[in-house]
This record gives structure tokens, C-alpha cells and sequence, in this order.
């Protein structure tokens, strides 16, 4: 039913305007959805060596102050994400980034030239090689901007985040959670098999109901992609 109704509702592409596509080659242009009340998800791609690849991120559009998670996965489109925000009447004042990897943060520059509040864990600029950013501070579990962020332990990442938008019962996953249709944990490069599981447990313990889970990649789904995630990093 939620997908269903995710595939109906009135994606807004944003029109690529900075250069002409090549027909076989292009990636395609940021999209930005609607999920629940003000949370809309915004995905964009990157070409890698595979072909384009898609990310998800969030935009929490509250009138004169958007909130959000992860930037796109490029700067190009960065811009235009914040563009549109503003057109909506949210221009970005806040960003929460969820983990180090460039899929979550590759238009930081963009918010730091904005003045707009930048959060991530403590060790996120190291990791980042960003040793210039000094973003505040995420909590292990609390609510920073309206949203409740926490950190599991080692998942996908040494310092990957979930956040919660409670009025819309929206979790951010990020890459630690994985899209229904994947049968792999993903990008292992900086992932830690032997904590996942009990990360992933913890997870699903912090958020008993959220009403719409996304992942960092794929299509957004429902609580069972929580334990859709964990079964997929537990040793067999
Ligand atoms: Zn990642």
C-alpha cells in the first residue's frame, strides 16, 4: 500500500538545466517527494563505474526554516535542492549529516556558505577529512532541530546516525538501513560486520513504529525494512 501510494504521489523533478543530456549516458535529475505532512524525500544520483546510482535524503520543510538530512549526492544538485527549498517557502537553516561518505555531504559547502546550523557526530570532519568543519555536535540520542537523532554503534559506518521526524513518523535510516529489494549490507568499506547486528537490534528497539522507514538508497518502505536490514548482516 505505502509504495503504492509513494509511486502516485506528485514527484517534482527538478529540471537539470546546467547541461544537455547525453541520451545514453545520463544520469537522471534530482527528484524531490512528498512523504508525509512536511517531509519530502529528495533523491539524487551519482554515475559510478557500475552506472548512475541513486540516494535518498530528506527535506523537513517547515515554513522559513528547512531542515535537512543529508545534502545530494552532488553539488549541482545541492543547488538545485536548495533552490527549490526556498521556492517552497523553506529556505535550508540546518543541516544533519548521518555519516562521513560523500553521499551525505558532498554539498556541505554550500550550507557552510549559507550561514545555515550544520550537525554531525564528533568524529564525522575527521573521518570526512574536513579537519576546517566544526559542525555542533549530535547527541547519541536526543533531539536536535525538532527531530530525534540517535547513533546505534558501528552499522554501515563508524558514525552513522538515524533520525526520526516524529509529526510525520518518518525514520531516516540512512545506509545503515537497507531498501527491501537488496539481498547485500551494501558498501562494506567502512562498515563493521561484527557490530551491525547488535546495532541494527538496537535500532529496531529505539523506533518501534515508525510509519515510513527510508533507506539510505532505494525505495522508502515500512518498519519491516528495520529487520529486512538485520537479517541481512546477521551471520548465517
Ligand atoms: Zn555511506
Amino acid at each position: 500500500m505505502l509504495l503504492v501510494s509513494l509511486s502516485c504521489a506528485h514527484a517534482w523533478v527538478v529540471p537539470r538545466i546546467d547541461t544537455a543530456p547525453d541520451p545514453i549516458t545520463a544520469v537522471p535529475a534530482l527528484a524531490i517527494e512528498p512523504l508525509a505532512g512536511d517531509v519530502w524525500l529528495h533523491r539524487s544520483w551519482f554515475r559510478l563505474p557500475s552506472g548512475p546510482f541513486p540516494s535518498n535524503g530528506l527535506l523537513v520543510c517547515r515554513p522559513g526554516a528547512g531542515l535537512l538530512v543529508d545534502t545530494a549526492w552532488t553539488l549541482a544538485d545541492t543547488r538545485l535542492l536548495l533552490a527549490e527549498a526556498a521556492r517552497k517557502g523553506c529556505p535550508v537553516t540546518a543541516l544533519i549529516v548521518t555519516h562521513f561518505h560523500d553521499d551525505r555531504l558532498a554539498g556541505l559547502s554550500l550550507l557552510l556558505e549559507s550561514g545555515a546550523r550544520t550537525w554531525a557526530r564528533a568524529d564525522t570532519p575527521g573521518l570526512a577529512k574536513l579537519p576546517d568543519w566544526k559542525p555542533q555536535r549530535l547527541p547519541d540520542d536526543g533531539v536536535v532541530e525538532g527531530v530525534e537523532v540517535f547513533f546505534p554503534g558501528h552499522a554501515h559506518a563508524p558514525d552513522n546516525v538515524a533520525v526520526l521526524v516524529p509529526e510525520a513518523s518518518v525514520l531516516f535510516g540512512s545506509c545503515m538501513v537497507r531498501d527491501a529489494g537488496d539481498r547485500t549490507p551494501g558498501n562494506l568499506s567502512d562498515a563493521n560486520l561484527t557490530t551491525w547486528p547488535e546495532s541494527a537490534r538496537r535500532l529496531v528497539a529505539r523506533f518501534s513504529a515508525p510509519r515510513i522507514v527510508v533507506p539510505g538508497h532505494g525505495d522508502p518502505g515500512g518498519k519491516e525494512l528495520l529487520t529486512h536490514t538485520l537479517e541481512l548482516v546477521s551471520p548465517k
